[in-house]
């Protein structure tokens, strides 16, 4: 079965009014151009509203960086409810990025717990999953995947993941400049499609799975070549509307 590819864009913290504006302009104007692929931009909470509007009439979908894990809304300061996420214009939401886990501590456990409430709340979550270097270097990758991975899929069950989207990051890829080659992104989406298959071979097979790190105009094309690289989950290069604009054509 074909999956779509889907680029999906962390601005991170980093936008303002003014550059929010131009670039999402750039982005809508020449998105009509990739029909065949899902484009999602996750903005800044406080700018979600703002770029939801100016993507009015796009085909272009929008993605909250984190949300909440609690379910209901309610006395917790300073978070965000997936709830109002969805209420201005979100379909997405990422969840476990490697930046939430390292300099947050968001556990396997939290991270879970958000995947649930974020499909609770009606949003596809994304779910980010990637080991570090050291884990890397001592032979962990597969164990490390497979044990953030097993922390969802106990708790909010194989079924979730037809309407969840999974993105491996390598933490040693993300900002570097540093990107996994072809070769080692296939291996550990093969790796994260085979844990899937283990509980439900559909699901897994129609599972979308993006590769983050490092995502430029210029490797996109030989990552997505990739049998199991269903598109990528783009930093950096997502601030930049031509950057971000190749990366889509290469999809
Ligand atoms: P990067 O970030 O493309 O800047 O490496 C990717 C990510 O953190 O999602």
């Amino acid at each position: 079965m074909a999956r779509r590819k889907l680029v999906a864009g962390n601005w991170k913290m980093n936008g303002a009014r003014d550059a929010n504006a131009a670039l999402v302009h750039d982005i809508t104007f020449d998105s009509k151009r990739f029909p065949g692929i899902d484009i999602v931009i996750c903005p800044p909470a406080v700018y979600i509203e703002s770029v939801a509007a100016a993507l009015s009439g796009s085909s272009v979908q929008l993605g909250g960086q984190t949300l909440c894990e609690q379910e209901k809304p309610g006395a917790f300061t300073g978070e965000i409810h997936g709830g109002m996420l969805k209420d201005v214009g979100c379909s997405h939401v990422i969840v476990g990025h490697s930046e939430r886990r390292a300099l947050y501590g968001e556990s396997d456990a939290l991270v879970a717990q958000k995947f649930i409430t974020a499909q609770t709340c009606g949003l596809q979550p994304i779910l980010c999953l990637g080991e570090t270097l050291a884990e890397r270097e001592s032979n962990q990758t597969e164990t490390v995947l497979a044990r953030q991975l097993a922390a969802v899929l106990d708790a909010a069950g194989i079924q979730a993941f037809k309407s969840a989207i999974v993105a491996y990051e390598p933490v040693w890829a993300i900002g570097t400049g540093r990107t996994a080659s072809g070769e080692q992104a296939q291996a550990a989406h093969a790796f994260i499609r085979g844990q899937l298959a283990r509980a439900n071979a559909k699901i897994a097979n129609s599972t979308r799975i993006l590769y983050g790190g490092s995502v430029k105009a210029d490797n996109a094309e030989s990552l997505f070549a990739n049998a199991d690289v269903d598109g990528g989950l783009i930093g950096g290069a997502s601030l930049k509307a031509a950057e971000f604009l190749a990366i889509c054509a290469a999809a």
